[in-house]
């Protein structure tokens, strides 16, 4: 990944998609912003204890940024689940200035329409944003470790075969900054289903202790957007823990869930 500075806002862009002038992306990053700690500076999220305004502010330095109008950022209330919403333009800016206009209980938003900015909130779990170049289509996943077991990021490459006829090993994934398997400690009961899922629990934990072990949630996702047919090389990884890197990103675990949430999003111009 690359890091850009744009007003006062710094972005992180993925090297796979820059190539594509007709499409803009982002991955935030926590500073630039208005909000007081804990959510200092740049949360952009209405759903925290964080001031409205100050997220308000927040998103309007993001959308400067990336030079879109902030009504073209369209949002999901997540809920860690598996369901895949397809945003047709009368959707466009749902949950844009607000929380409760965000659409309901969703955690991966696809769309081929042009000038709708799918975006979702994180701190820890996984941003996966996908592009088909050849039908141009556009996806973001919000996958923590419920939603990759749901296997969200499987199911959001289906609904870009199946509803806009996209072909896998053409599309392009990037797996966004999120918690690393070198912090994310899961116990026994979330290895069994580890297991359950992939056949194995070889490379995908690690450290496995009594208290249970390291779950490896890059390695989960990137292998289910193989099973769906995606070309590794296609596949780009920031391996970035945001754990790790909490003066540059927000962190449930890091921060002991006492944060706020930066955000990844992809248009087609
Ligand atoms: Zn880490």
């Amino acid at each position: 990944m690359i890091k850009k500075k744009s007003n006062s806002v710094s972005l992180w862009l993925f090297e796979s998609l820059l190539g594509y002038g007709e499409i803009k992306h982002f991955i935030s990053s926590r500073t630039g912003g208005s909000s007081c700690r804990p959510w200092d500076s740049l949360n952009l999220s209405f759903n925290t204890l964080d001031d409205a305004k100050a997220v308000l502010d927040n998103r309007q330095h993001l959308s400067e940024a990336l030079q879109i109008p902030l009504t073209s950022i369209t949002t999901a209330k997540q809920v860690h689940g598996r369901h895949v919403r397809i945003l047709s333009r009368s959707l466009k800016g749902r949950g844009a200035c607000d929380y409760h206009s965000a659409i309901n209980s969703t955690d991966a938003l696809v769309t081929d329409v042009p000038g709708i900015c799918p975006t979702v909130l994180l701190a820890d779990c996984v941003p996966i944003l996908m592009y088909d170049p050849s039908k141009r289509v556009v996806g973001v996943v919000h996958a923590g470790w419920k939603g990759t077991l749901g296997t969200i990021s499987q199911k959001t490459v289906e609904i870009f075969r199946k509803d806009f006829g996209s072909m896998p090993e053409e599309i392009i994934a990037c797996i966004g900054p999120s918690i690393g398997p070198c912090c994310f400690q899961v116990g026994h009961e979330v290895i069994t289903q580890i297991e359950n899922a992939f056949g194995t629990k070889e490379g995908y934990i690690t450290k496995e202790s009594q208290n249970g072990g390291y779950f490896n949630l890059w390695k989960a996702n990137q292998e289910q957007l193989i099973r769906a047919g995606l070309r590794e090389r296609n596949i780009e990884s920031a391996r970035i823990c945001t754990a790790h890197n909490t003066d540059q990103f927000f962190s449930h675990r890091g921060e002991k869930g006492k944060t706020g949430r930066f955000a990844a999003g992809i248009l087609i111009c």
